[in-house]
C-alpha cells in the first residue's frame, strides 16, 4: 500500500536534506576556519572551497565532539531562504505529480509546506526529523476532514436512513455496499438493500449473493425495471418494518452518460435519500477524482468511500478526492472480504505513507 508514494517521499526527504545542508549561516565574506579562498585560474573572483567536501560535494561531519558528545556541526543552524524554499517546493510538486495527486491538492500541500518552512532555521542534527514532520503536517492539514466516526455520523440520523451509493462500474460499489451492510449489522442496526442497478445484467444477482452471505434482506424487481421504483419499494418496506437503514445500489455508469445520471437523480428524488455516497476506485487516480467531481456536479454527493486502497501504490487519489470535491472520505476499502472496511482517519493515512 502506497509503496511508490513512500519511496518518492523518501527521495524528496533526502533531496531536501541535501538542499538545506548547503545553507549554513556564517558571517558573510569571512571564510571560516574550514574554508580556504583560492584564486580560480579562469575567473577573477575568489572561489570558496569547503574543506572536507566529499566526492559529491557533501560535507563530512566534523570530528571534534564536545563534552556532551555533540559535534559543533550538529548544532549548526541551517537557514531556509526563499530560493531554497522554491527549489524544495518545485521538487515536492514533481513528487506529488508522479503520484497522481491532483493540481488543487498539490497547491494545497505546497502552500502548507511553505507556511511551515518559510524563514525557519533548523539545526543540522534535526534536519531529517524536521523535514518529515513538516511534510506530515502539510499533508494532514490538506485534508478538509481529518477523520470520520460512524457513531457520530448516525447519532442524530432520522430512521430509516436512506443512503444512495453511486459510482461507475467495476469500482467495487457492490462489494462496498455489502461491506457497509456487514459493518452496520455488526453494530446492531437493521438494513435493507435495494437492487436498483436494473441496467447491468447480473447486478441484481450479485447483490443478492452478498445479501445472502451477510444475512440481510434485499428488495428487487425483474431486471430492466424502473430503478426508482425498486428504491421506492425498499424505502416503503423499511418504513413499514421500522428498519434503520436502506442502502440503494445504482447502476454504475460513465459520468458522461446523462440519461443514466438523470435516472440516479430520479432515484434520489423519489426516495428522498438523505445521503449520497460516491464509491471510487483508489487505483484509478485522477480519473476517479474526475468521476467524483462529475457526480458531485450532477447528483450532489455527501461523502466518499475509496475502495482498493490496499492495492494502491500511488496514494494520490486519497490525497486529492476530498480537496477537489470538498466532501469527506468516510471509509477506505482495504481488501476483498466483508470486514475489509476502515473508518477514514488522516493520521492513519499519513502514518502509512511514511512508515
Ligand atoms: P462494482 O461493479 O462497482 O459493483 O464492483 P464490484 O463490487 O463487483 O467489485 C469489483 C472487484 O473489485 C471485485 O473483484 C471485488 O472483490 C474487488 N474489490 C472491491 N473492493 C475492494 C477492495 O477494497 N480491495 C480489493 N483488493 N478489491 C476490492
Ligand atoms: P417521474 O415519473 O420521473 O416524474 O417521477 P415520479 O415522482 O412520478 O416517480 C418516479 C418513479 O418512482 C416512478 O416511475 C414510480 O415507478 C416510482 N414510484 C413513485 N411512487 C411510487 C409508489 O407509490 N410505489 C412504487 N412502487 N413506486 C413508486
Amino acid at each position: 500500500m502506497f509503496g511508490k508514494l513512500r519511496d518518492r517521499l523518501d527521495r524528496f526527504k533526502k533531496d531536501t536534506e541535501e538542499e538545506l545542508s548547503d545553507g549554513i549561516i556564517k558571517p558573510s565574506n569571512v571564510p571560516s576556519d574550514d574554508e580556504t579562498v583560492s584564486a580560480d585560474s579562469t575567473s577573477s573572483t575568489p572561489r570558496v572551497i569547503k574543506k572536507g567536501a566529499g566526492k559529491f560535494g557533501k560535507r563530512k561531519k566534523k570530528t571534534n565532539p564536545k563534552k556532551d558528545g555533540k559535534t559543533s556541526e550538529d548544532e549548526e543552524q541551517l537557514k531556509i531562504n526563499e530560493k531554497k524554499l522554491d527549489n524544495i517546493l518545485w521538487n515536492l510538486e514533481t513528487v506529488l505529480l508522479e503520484s497522481d495527486v491532483s493540481p488543487e491538492a498539490i497547491e494545497n500541500i505546497k502552500k502548507n509546506t511553505r507556511k511551515l518552512l518559510s524563514g525557519r532555521k533548523i539545526k543540522r542534527k534535526d534536519l531529517r526529523k524536521e523535514i518529515e514532520s513538516v511534510l506530515k503536517k502539510a499533508i494532514m492539514r490538506s485534508f478538509p476532514v481529518k477523520k470520520f466516526v460512524f457513531d457520530e455520523f448516525i447519532k442524530d440520523i432520522k430512521k430509516p436512513a436512506v443512503i444512495l451509493f453511486v459510482g461507475i462500474n467495476g469500482t467495487g460499489k457492490t462489494t462496498t455496499i455489502a461491506k457497509m451492510a456487514n459493518f452496520i449489522k455488526k453494530k446492531g442496526y437493521s438494513v435493507i438493500l435495494a437492487a436498483a442497478d436494473t441496467f447491468r445484467a447480473g447486478a441484481i444477482d450479485q447483490l443478492q449473493i452478498h445479501a445472502d452471505n451477510i444475512g440481510v434482506k434485499i428488495i428487487k424487481h425483474q431486471g430492466g425495471g424502473d430503478a426508482a421504483a425498486v428504491a421506492y419499494d425498499a424505502v416503503q418496506h423499511a418504513e413499514a418494518r421500522k428498519k434503520d437503514f436502506v442502502f440503494i445500489d445504482s447502476a454504475g455508469r460513465m459520468q458522461t452518460n446523462s440519461n443514466l445520471m438523470d435516472e440516479i437523480r430520479k432515484i434520489k428524488r423519489v426516495t428522498n435519500a438523505g445521503y449520497t455516497i460516491f464509491v471510487g476506485d483508489a487505483l484509478a487516480g485522477n480519473d476517479m477524482v474526475e468521476q467524483a467531481k462529475k457526480f458531485q456536479e450532477h447528483i450532489g454527493i455527501d461523502g466518499i468511500i475509496l475502495s482498493k486502497i490496499d492495492t494502491d501504490a500511488k496514494g494520490g487519489a486519497a490525497l486529492s478526492v476530498s480537496i477537489e470535491t470538498g466532501k469527506p472520505i468516510m471509509f477506505f476499502g482495504t481488501g476483498q472480504n466483508y470486514d475489509d472496511l476502515l473508518e477514514f482517519n488522516a493520521s492513519w493515512f499519513v502514518k502509512h505513507i511514511f512508515d
